[in-house]
């Protein structure tokens, strides 16, 4: 078959923004996607009344590309509360709003979460992470984000009991290797906005966007074996043409499907990349131990949980009446899921009280690859150039950075290069 169309491989955010813009520009497209319905690593599942997102994650209302594409009050977006709850020596502490009130995140001079001059290194990388352009932050010296927050001077009290629960939770790494540019990224957005959920749930975000797209460019169910610059081959066997091949699959995807196209093995180093992992553990509770939107970080370091929330205080959308949502999360993935729950458990017992033994599993999330992995110097170029010398347009939150934003902005990008024609 051939078709006077851009071929699109992947149906999350990459490929829908990238769909978006070439449906602005006029240009006729044909996506396809292998699973039964768009949205990539941002689905949604309906559980016993439950909206159950495939693993815990957050939408920050401060994404520039998004508000570009986005219609926020369909959305129905609720915010978190900016700050969190610290669990730490037996108690919970509350960090008020580090990214906007840094002088009152840490409540008394005995927290034992940081120190007075942790209050004020707060307000002085938050104000630098706000100068100039985002450009600029992901121009910053590259190091490992630990490494940036002990040169600025955080204390180490800060450092483990706040930061590495709460930045390794964004970045699913633990060890907070991940690069410095993502920490100035991150900074910046939640000093400029509120970590929040849809109130349909995340994938309510694909799905909006594949809802400005004409249904039959959309082929579900359609996983693609072969690219090449300008044809595609399914699984089925069928051999597609169109007049340019848009690959945007997760980075873990792409080392596969590049294999037999002609691109480099240069090329291939900079697209295939390792990936972080996740558990998201969902409970059913009949009400919350915590009555406000916020999120709890373990800041004792002990023990599985890293961070643990109820999406039905959030919005009362995610769960039936008079039900309440517990999410847990866990970095990495488990060899014994069985010894992991049970660890959970009593972790939960501990920090909840003898109501949490009550909990009711509702399921299990294991995500082997949930963002590619940007240790320095994944970023050292922040925009790495989305086609290939072989004629392939790859795109994804691989090529630009490791959220919600770096995916679309990708996807913008790699229709802009289809658009600008070859160099
Ligand atoms: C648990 C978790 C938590 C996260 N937390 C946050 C957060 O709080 N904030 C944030 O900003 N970001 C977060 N992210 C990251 C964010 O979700 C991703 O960066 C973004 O969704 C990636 O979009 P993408 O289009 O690049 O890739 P994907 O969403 O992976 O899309 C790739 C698509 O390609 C399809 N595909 C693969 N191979 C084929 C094939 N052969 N043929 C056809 N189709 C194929 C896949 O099915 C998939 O739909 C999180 C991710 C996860 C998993």
């Amino acid at each position: 078959m051939a078709t006077d169309g851009v071929l699109i491989v992947g149906g999350g955010l990459a490929g829908l923004c990238c769909a978006v813009r070439l449906q602005q520009a006029g240009v006729p497209f044909q996506l396809f996607e292998s699973a039964d319905a768009v949205g990539g690593r941002i689905r949604t599942d309906m559980v016993d009344g439950f909206r159950l997102d495939r693993g815990f994650q957050v939408f920050l209302d401060s994404y520039p590309e998004a508000r570009e594409l986005l219609d926020y009050e369909a959305l129905r977006l609720k915010p978190f509360l900016p700050g969190a709850l610290v669990r730490y020596g037996g108690r919970f502490h509350t960090l008020a709003d580090p990214w906007r009130r840094p002088g009152k995140a840490i409540g008394s001079v005995f927290s034992p979460i940081g120190t007075f001059s942790d209050k004020l290194r707060i307000a002085s990388f938050r104000s630098s992470t706000l100068r100039g352009s985002l450009d600029d932050q992901f121009a910053a010296p590259e190091t490992t984000s630990l490494e940036s927050l002990q040169q600025h001077g955080f204390s180490a009290s800060i450092i483990e009991r706040f930061f590495r629960p709460f930045l390794g939770g964004i970045f699913l790494d633990p060890e907070l290797r991940t690069s410095s540019r993502m920490l100035r990224f991150v900074f910046r957005m939640f000093s400029t906005g509120n970590a929040t959920l849809p109130a349909d749930g995340m994938e309510a975000i694909p799905r909006q966007l594949a809802a400005k797209l004409p249904a039959t460019s959309i082929r579900l169910r359609n996983r693609v074996a072969k690219v090449e610059p300008r044809a595609i081959t399914l699984a089925s066997g069928e051999r597609i043409e169109g007049r340019q091949t848009v690959l945007a699959v997760e980075g873990s995807a792409v080392r596969e499907l590049l294999a037999d196209a002609a691109a480099t093995p240069e090329e291939r180093a900079t697209v295939a990349e390792a990936g972080q992992s996740v558990t998201c553990i969902y409970f059913s509770a009949s009400s919350a131990p915590v009555a406000e939107p916020v999120l709890i970080l373990n800041g004792d370091g002990e023990g599985p949980v890293n961070n643990v929330c109820f999406p039905t205080v959030v919005t009362p959308t995610y769960g039936p009446a008079g039900k309440t949502l517990v999410s847990v999360t866990v970095l990495g993935t488990a060899a014994d899921p069985q010894r992991l729950l049970a660890d959970v458990r009593r972790q939960l017992e501990q920090w909840f009280g003898s109501e949490a033994a009550a909990w009711s599993i509702l399921r299990v999330y294991t995500i082997p690859f949930a963002l590619p992995r940007q240790f320095p110097p994944a970023l050292s170029t922040p925009r790495r150039a989305v086609r290939l010398a072989s004629g392939l347009i790859v795109c994804g939150d691989h090529r630009d950075n490791a959220s919600i934003n770096g995916a679309m902005v990708s996807g913008r990008r790699a229709a802009e290069a289809f658009l600008e024609g070859p160099r």
